[in-house]
């Protein structure tokens, strides 16, 4: 078994947490910004110091390679995001890309054998803080999202800018022929954060993730009638925020019966005319829930289908936003994740993924999977977002090891 460095990623962590710092522990490092752009910079003259030869595509993903001793053969990539939410964290995404550096590193360093060239590669805005949507370029890249949709996506803080204006001026634009694909790619493997409290309250330093959990998400409206909030008695109102409020009531008893590991969220409500005078007229909230049994997801489906049509003398309306399916990871590489941490002794389970990550999408075009290791306290998308080295470095040395049994196939 090999192993990677624990000084090398602990320097690793300290040297990309400053671009993006935002003073207070975190970063702020929006995709395609100056600061991800100087993280990309030091991505690429460190990966050259290596040898690896540099590519870019044209949604300015990143590929370094180094090659292998059989020409013929494949790529095997590893990777993650680089940018990040307003005020996030140091180990969501970069992460993944720094363990993928570190595993290219050891395997020069320690001049271990191997027949694939190997890559460690940026994927563009996987946040989607600036431009949304999130995990933009694998969208792209696995077909699921269409690009000039993506390209006319407006910046959150400047609404004349674009992300086609960002891409154009970022000199990390490449072109189209680079992108991952399944005729230069075997497999790719995406080192990530847990971003929930299961490993730590489990103890265990690896998450083997099995699959990406599917999700539907639900926009539910309910329409009343404005009025004087001091002159109209209870009896004849018709208050639309009073009777989302009963529709939600609703659907959480409703939702607490299912399965315990449904996870349910309302995190968006909408109130008009949101004057504390006037009797709302308008509501309207989200609901977004997750689970990988579709009959589970189903079952959600079925509640919302029974909020009737009239609550409180308010119309009820409810329609889907956006929905996805439970992604399962390829079972090879997650059997080599499995025994590279239990050859290594390093404790561990198999877990599945509540977020996306770019990894789903590109289980699309080739076999890929994910390992996580432990979030302190849960805690993700913060600036208080940790991960001991030594826990980061046990991620970093699965992926090692379970890249080299992907190269023995
Ligand atoms: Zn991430």
């Amino acid at each position: 078994m090999y192993t990677c460095s624990l000084e090398r990623m602990k320097e690793k962590i300290a040297a990309f947490s400053r671009f993006g710092d935002a003073g207070h522990g975190g970063v702020t490092r929006y995709s395609l910004s100056p600061e991800a752009h100087q993280a990309r910079d030091e991505f690429v003259r460190r990966m050259k110091a290596l040898g690896a030869q540099i590519e870019t595509d044209d949604m300015a993903n990143i590929y370094a390679t180094i090659p292998g001793s059989d020409s013929s053969l494949k790529r095997i990539v590893m990777g993650s995001h680089a940018d990040s939410v307003r005020n996030g964290g140091n180990y969501d995404g970069i992460l993944g890309v720094i363990g993928a550096m570190e595993v290219l590193e050891t395997v020069r360093s320690e001049k271990i054998p191997h027949r694939h060239p190997l890559t460690a590669m940026i994927w563009t805005n996987e946040e989607g803080s600036l431009y949304p949507p999130a995990m933009m370029s694998s969208g792209v890249v696995s077909g699921k999202f269409e690009k000039a949709v993506v390209l006319s996506s407006k910046s959150m803080l400047d609404s004349s800018r674009t992300f086609a204006d960002a891409l154009n001026a970022s000199p990390y634009k490449g072109s189209e022929s680079s992108r991952l694909s399944a005729d230069k790619y075997a497999a790719m493997f995406e080192l990530h954060i847990e971003q929930g409290p299961i490993l730590e309250a489990e103890k265990k330093d690896i998450g083997v993730v099995t699959c990406v959990i599917g999700m539907v998400n639900y926009r539910i409206k309910t329409y009343g009638q404005a009025g004087h909030a001091g002159t109209t008695p209870m009896k004849y109102r018709k208050d639309a925020l009073y009777a989302a409020t009963k529709i939600l009531m609703f659907l959480c008893e409703k939702l607490d019966k299912l399965d315990p590991e449904l996870v349910y969220t309302t995190g968006e409500l909408k109130v008009h005319p949101c004057v504390h005078t006037v009797i709302p007229d308008e509501a309207e909230f989200s609901l977004d829930a997750r689970h990988e049994k579709p009959e589970v997801v189903r079952q959600v489906v079925d509640v919302i289908q029974s909020i009737p049509p009239e609550v409180a003398g308010c119309r009820t309306e409810y329609k889907p936003a956006w929905s996805r399916d439970s992604v399962y990871f390829d079972r090879k590489l997650v059997g080599f994740v499995q025994q590279s941490a239990d050859e290594l002794g390093i404790s561990n389970m198999t877990i599945n993924s509540g977020a996306g990550h770019d990894a789903q999408f590109c289980s699309y075009i080739i076999p890929s999977t994910m390992i996580f290791v432990p979030s302190r306290g849960g805690h993700s998308h913060c600036e208080i977002e940790f991960t001991p080295p030594e826990q980061c470095t046990a991620g970093a040395d699965v992926m090692l090891n379970a890249v080299l049994k992907a190269d023995n196939t």
